[in-house]
């Protein structure tokens, strides 16, 4: 076994539809002790970004929480307009998060598309929505002064450079559009918060557990004064309590989290999955791996092998990145 590790899984579970690109989500979940965590960093990443995931797997103690019940959004796909109708009505939240910018979908089917998640929503309910990074300013300014009108909680990653985004925000307020800009994309790695902070490139910052090497840095982000976002970087239930929990644990919480996510796979690893009930998730005891599901889920030998030498590797990263971080403060 590798060390800290008292007990290793590579897991490999099917996707619902394919969702960034992927068909089935591969990842690891380690336990030392009773305390499960989840490490999944995508098999795209070189080692050092892996590592920073590992370094929120190695934390053995949790966040303080402030509040019980985090509020979540559901995602709305590139999808016709009266499916997106349906998924709202479905979902039970107040929130809906409405990609846009999708291949293949014009300006003009994506305000079709955001008016019918208006109307299924109702006027109270909040309504964001995700390029991806897909527009340049230029272009992100004129579509978001059309989609204005449903009235938006905010957009997230209209364009994809921190540069971009910064340049977008003085052309909206130019034009007097009041539409917030979050960035997502641009906040991966440990340092992209502080230059998205210092080019006044983002109102609101999307943070996720695993990529910014776990909720002791995502807490430290607050200094910052901008409103944060919790979302999810594609988890099994394991993983997603431990956004969960940094979204209960945030000093202020004023926006949805896009951590309800656990559906988008088509089974999951603990007993009961975090699923949202009235558009909430609720704070329990930290799950722990159901052997008799995970038997299951459990990926082939070749892949087990890749993860298993990638810990391996990374564990030694993640140990000089903490280390270092000790002498810093
Ligand atoms: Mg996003």
């Amino acid at each position: 076994m590798t060390e800290p590790f008292d007990e290793i899984i590579v897991y490999a579970i099917p996707m619902r539809s394919r969702f960034r690109g992927i068909d089935v989500r591969h990842g690891m979940l380690l336990r030392r002790g009773d305390r499960w965590s989840e490490w999944s960093p995508f098999p795209e990443y070189g080692d050092r970004e892996a590592a920073t995931w590992l370094c929120a797997a190695l934390l053995t103690d949790d966040p303080v929480i402030v509040r019980e019940r985090v509020p979540v959004n559901v995602t709305i796909p590139v999808v016709s307009p009266s499916r997106a109708a349906e998924l709202v009505s479905a979902a039970g939240c107040t929130t809906a998060k409405v990609k846009v910018a999708g291949a293949g979908s014009s300006q003009a089917d994506d305000l079709a598309r955001l008016d019918a998640v208006r109307n299924a929503l109702g006027a109270s309910g909040r309504i964001r929505i995700d390029a991806n990074g897909a527009w340049t300013p230029i272009r992100a300014a004129e579509a978001i002064t059309s989609m204005a009108r449903i009235g938006l909680e905010y957009v997230e990653q209209p364009c994809a450079s921190v540069d971009e985004l910064a340049e977008l925000r003085e052309m909206l307020a130019h034009k007097g559009v009041g539409v917030p800009v979050a960035a997502d994309e641009s906040v991966r790695r440990a340092a992209d918060p502080h230059l998205v902070v210092a080019r006044n490139a983002a109102d609101l910052l999307v943070i996720k557990n695993q990529p910014l090497g776990g909720w002791r840095r995502c807490l430290e982000l607050a200094d910052f004064g901008l409103p944060m976002v919790v979302s999810s970087a594609l988890e099994t239930s394991i993983g997603l309590y431990d956004s969960l929990r940094l979204a209960a644990a945030l000093p202020v919480l004023d926006h949805a989290c896009g951590i309800n996510t656990a559906r988008l796979f088509t089974d999951d690893v603990v007993t009961s999955s975090l699923i949202a009930r009235d558009g909430h998730l609720e704070i329990g005891p930290r799950p722990v791996v159901d052997h008799q599901r995970a038997a299951t889920l459990k990926a082939d030998r070749t892949t087990t092998r890749w993860w298993r030498d990638r810990l391996e590797r990374c564990l030694d990263l993640a140990r000089q990145f903490n280390s270092a971080e000790q002498e810093e403060s």
